[in-house]
Order: C-alpha cells, then sequence, then structure tokens
C-alpha cells in the first residue's frame, strides 16, 4: 500500500493507474477508522479498480469552539486497517499542502447547506464541499463513497458534482451500527459509558419513527414531536434537532407522502452526535 503525502504524488500514482487501464475509486475520510469507515472502502474493493482513502481532518470545516484540535487521530492504527480491507493507497496531506499559504477560494452549496446540521454549524458545509471538491481535483475519481450517517454532506456532494459537472459518480452506502444500533462514529471516543449508554436513545427513538410510518402514520410534526419527546426523555442528552424533512431537498414536510428523512442530532457530554433514518409514505 502507497502512503502519498502530496499533490504531486498522488496525481502520479492516479496516472499510473489509467496507464494500466484502471478506474479509481475513493474514499474520503477525516481517520480514525471504524466499521463504518471500512464498510465503505469494501464497497469500493468490490467495484473494478484502484481503492485509495484520503485521511484529512480539514480544519476548513470545523467552527471555532469545536473539536479540530483534540479530533481523534492515529495513522498507524488506521494505515493497518486500511490495508486489511485492500485499500492500495492512502493520501494523507498536512494542511500546509492543502491549504498553502495565500489560500482564498471557498465552495458553497447555497440552499442544502442552510438547515439540519447547517444552522448550528455556520461554514461547516462550505468547508466540506470545499475540501472535497479539491481532493476530486486531486485524485480524478471515477467514483466516490459517502456513507448516509451524514446524510446532508452526501445530499450536498450530490448536488456538488451535479453542478459543477464533475466527473465522478457518487455512491451512498448504509449506515453501519453497533449491536446496540448507536451509528459508528470517531466522535464516540468522546463519550463517557453513562453517555455511551444513553446514547442509544438515538437510534431507538428513529426506529420507533420507522414503526409508526410503517404503521400508516403520515403526519410529520407527529414523528417529530414524538422523536423528540424521546430524546428529551433522557437526560444525559441534549437535542440540537429533531427534523422531519424531504429527502431531496431536506425541507422540513407536513405529511410523509415522499422518500422522507428523519433527522437528529444531540449532544451527550462533550459528543455532538447525529443520526438519521429514511422513511417513505
Ligand atoms: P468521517 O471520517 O467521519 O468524515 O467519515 C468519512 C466517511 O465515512 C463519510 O462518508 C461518512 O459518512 C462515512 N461514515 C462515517 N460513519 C459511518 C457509519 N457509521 N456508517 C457508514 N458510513 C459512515
Amino acid at each position: 500500500m502507497e502512503i502519498l503525502h502530496t499533490v504531486h504524488e498522488v496525481r502520479q500514482w492516479a496516472r499510473r493507474q489509467r496507464a494500466a487501464g484502471r478506474a479509481i475509486h475513493f474514499v474520503p475520510t477525516m481517520g480514525y477508522f471504524h466499521e463504518g469507515h471500512l464498510s465503505l472502502m469494501r464497497r469500493a474493493r468490490e467495484d473494478e479498480g484502484a481503492v485509495i482513502v484520503s485521511i484529512f481532518v480539514n480544519p476548513l470545516q470545523f467552527g471555532a469552539g469545536e473539536d479540530f484540535d483534540r479530533y481523534p487521530r492515529d495513522f498507524e492504527r488506521d494505515r493497518q486497517m486500511a490495508h486489511s480491507v485492500g485499500v492500495e493507497a492512502i493520501f494523507y496531506p498536512d494542511v500546509a499542502e492543502m491549504y498553502p499559504s495565500g489560500y482564498q477560494t471557498e465552495v458553497r452549496v447555497k440552499e442544502l447547506s442552510k438547515p439540519l446540521c447547517g444552522r448550528s454549524r455556520p461554514g461547516h458545509f462550505e468547508g466540506v464541499a470545499t475540501v472535497v471538491l479539491k481532493l476530486f481535483n486531486i485524485v480524478t475519481p471515477d467514483r466516490a463513497y459517502f456513507g448516509m450517517k451524514d446524510y446532508q454532506q452526501l445530499r450536498i456532494i450530490q448536488q456538488l458534482v451535479r453542478d459543477m459537472n464533475l466527473p465522478t459518480e457518487i455512491v451512498p452506502c448504509p449506515i453501519v451500527r453497533e449491536p446496540d444500533g448507536l451509528a459508528m462514529s470517531s466522535r464516540n471516543v468522546y463519550l463517557t459509558p453513562e453517555e455511551r449508554a444513553a446514547a442509544t436513545v438515538l437510534y431507538r427513538s428513529l426506529q420507533w419513527a420507522q414503526a409508526q410510518v410503517a404503521a400508516g402514520e403520515r403526519d410529520a410534526l407527529k414523528i417529530r414531536e414524538g422523536v423528540y419527546q424521546q430524546i428529551a426523555a433522557e437526560p444525559r442528552a441534549r437535542i440540537d434537532y429533531v427534523e422531519v424533512v424531504d429527502a431531496d431537498t431536506l425541507l422540513p414536510v407536513e405529511r410523509i407522502e415522499r422518500p422522507t428523512l428523519v433527522a437528529v442530532a444531540a449532544f451527550f457530554g462533550a459528543a455532538r452526535l447525529i443520526d438519521n433514518c429514511l422513511v417513505s409514505g
């Protein structure tokens, strides 16, 4: 497996793959791998071609007072895990390689960045869209794999690809969960054992929502209220938002008639966790 630190090295690697007639499949990450990340890499491996992963904790997508400095990092562990699932190259740039002095440009996907996490994390999705566009320009992937855990991010990248005519196919991948339902996240390491147990309320509330819709409930407000009350009843949870939105536009809906996203964000101690599920009327 090759470890590439510079844009130049990645371009050379990509050129070699193309010369060998191989497609390039790309999994962008911030590292500190768990099964969610590995599921994306395994999915990429199923497609014919070379798999490259990036590990870059992108300062542009962290707000002031957020966890950029203490975000968990362990390159050696990540390297071994990526190797074990057949990844062929890791792009592991430092901040100066991605944002050299004098860097100025940012990309904004206007409407999709406003609701949900965009409201509580101003500038976050501009940071995401910017780094993904840069990474796509560097890696030139045929396909890129994104987890549905970060559903709003996925929608923003799909829109970015469409709006900017990028030649990359976006492959959405299902949420990977712990046995008790908690969505896997690098940020789960922030949780104390008590908070870790409390955090399972997110998935339980989403399962309740799914069951309600399956049983015929179409009133989005009732679903939202039910999910909200269940999370609010957990003393260790501090709700950021509970929303029932159109799965394409991410705007609130009154009736569940089309594909709809139930999305939640809540703080458990120092950790801000997100989760979601798709329901359909
Ligand atoms: P991150 O390193 O947290 O930026 O995540 C890198 C990629 O892994 C993103 O596309 C995430 O959506 C995806 N991902 C993170 N957690 C999970 C999970 N539990 N299940 C599926 N994909 C995930």
